[in-house]
């Protein structure tokens, strides 16, 4: 990708009506645009990132032997009637087909997973199983805000496990929660804790939540030195004790990036799936769900780790790996050279972005902090007359300081190669 190709509102956008930091530099980086009140266009910058996440939350979820699969974004009333929830779900749009029929856009899915299980599970033999889906939900929200942290149309990784009993749901659930501490790490994520929560609008019993501490969360967590950690639903709010020890708790905001819950048989019985159990009674079985927002995620990224400069991706979620800058000389030896380096990144199939514009340093180095690339390789008449290219990292989750602060020419493919390699640890 050339730098003036790239389809986004010139970097440095006008950023009014940003509310907080990570908002501000979404937009200022030109990763999202407002279609709507709670609705965003990802610019292919926006898109890369998300996709990037999407492919750890993936990998994570095959680890945990997930199997992917792809709902509608609209059903039919009749499933969401047949679980109780159709009147009582404020955030559920609907809306009427031509024909008269009842229709809903989902906000979550398991209404819709259920009545697929339905047409597929026989008996006891087939369980444990979980099925998943990266896709897009509506909540018709009174308020939107934040950019990507509050939306009202919004991708989300959400899946549905299958169990014949609840110590097995258990097991499950505690390796869904693993899974998930790694796919934050994974984000480069540093400052996300696992609390209880209510299980809310979701019925069943045990539900945590995952939550990045920051100021711009719109969460309120108690956190005690014990390790008890919750939302503010689970305690008394007068006096913060801890309900484990009865220590004052510490209060702290939260952005909240995930949720599991163990949701027994609510959906099961009330939608009535049922499976053959070994003595050949007919039972229903016992559910968890465990959701991601996708893009609150890249969000959360950005809240956290964004400077003043631009967002700090991670070789994970970068949009590119490396960018390279060629800063025009007087002989033409470093913009065809910064073209070459680029075409052979290319071929090694590398993520690049180019930035050979006829533009001021200046402007390309505030840019390329935008795009914020982990590499940044500088050809320079400076540089080349040392038979080096410059290279710069934006990183915050490893230790650079040891790290080539220059290439060789005749070098470059390879030291790229062991960067990337370093970067990606
Ligand atoms: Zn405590």
């Amino acid at each position: 990708m050339r730098i003036e190709n790239l389809c986004v509102k010139r970097l440095i956008g006008d950023v009014a009506g940003a509310t907080t930091h990570g908002h501000k530099i979404a937009i200022k980086g030109g990763y999202i645009y407002q279609t709507f009140q709670g609705g965003y266009t990802l610019s292919p910058l926006g898109w890369r990132v998300v996709r990037n996440i999407e492919n750890i939350i993936r990998s994570e979820m095959d680890a945990i032997d997930g199997q992917e699969i792809l709902m509608p974004v609209v059903s039919g009333a009749d499933i969401w009637r047949e679980s109780g929830r159709y009147d009582t779900v404020d955030v559920l749009a609907k809306f009427k087909g031509r024909s008269g029929t009842d229709y809903v856009l989902n906000p979550t899915h398991e209404e819709v997973v259920v009545d697929f299980v339905k047409s597929v599970l026989e008996t006891y033999r087939q369980m444990p199983f979980m099925v998943y889906q990266i896709q897009t939900k509506f909540r018709d929200e009174l308020r939107a805000r934040a950019g990507l942290i509050r939306t009202r149309e919004f991708i989300m990784k959400d899946a549905y496990s299958f169990h014949e009993t609840q110590s097995d749901l258990e097991q499950y659930y505690n390796r869904c929660l693993h899974a998930y501490e790694r796919i934050f790490a994974r984000c480069g994520l540093q400052n996300v804790v696992c609390v209880m929560s209510s299980t809310g609008d979701m019925g069943g019993s045990v539900a945590h939540e995952f939550q990045l501490i920051n100021d711009m969360g719109e969460d309120t967590l108690f956190l005690c030195d014990c390790g008890f950690k919750t939302n503010k639903e689970l305690i008394d709010e007068e006096t913060e004790a801890c309900p484990k020890c009865g220590a004052k708790m510490r209060r702290v905001r939260g952005i909240e990036i995930g949720n599991i819950f163990q949701l027994g048989t609510k959906y099961s019985a009330s939608m009535n799936l049922t499976y053959t159990a070994p003595d050949g009674e007919q039972k229903n079985p016992i559910m968890g769900c465990y959701g991601i927002g996708v893009g609150r995620t890249m969000a959360a990224i950005m809240e956290e780790s964004a400077d003043d400069k631009g967002p700090i991706w991670n070789m994970a979620t970068a949009p590119f790996a490396v960018e390279v800058i060629g800063l025009a000389d007087k002989e033409g030896k470093t913009l065809p050279l910064a073209e070459k380096i680029y075409n052979d990144l290319r071929a090694a199939g590398i993520e690049v972005i180019l930035d050979n514009r006829d533009a001021r340093a200046g402007e390309k180095f505030a840019d390329a902090d935008l795009v914020a690339a982990p590499i940044r390789l500088i050809v320079s008449a400076k540089n080349l007359a040392n038979n080096a290219l410059e290279v710069k990292y934006r990183v915050n989750d490893v230790d650079t300081t040891e790290m080539p602060t220059a290439f060789g020419v005749d070098t470059y493919m390879s030291d790229i190669q062991s960067a990337i390699q370093k970067l990606s640890k």
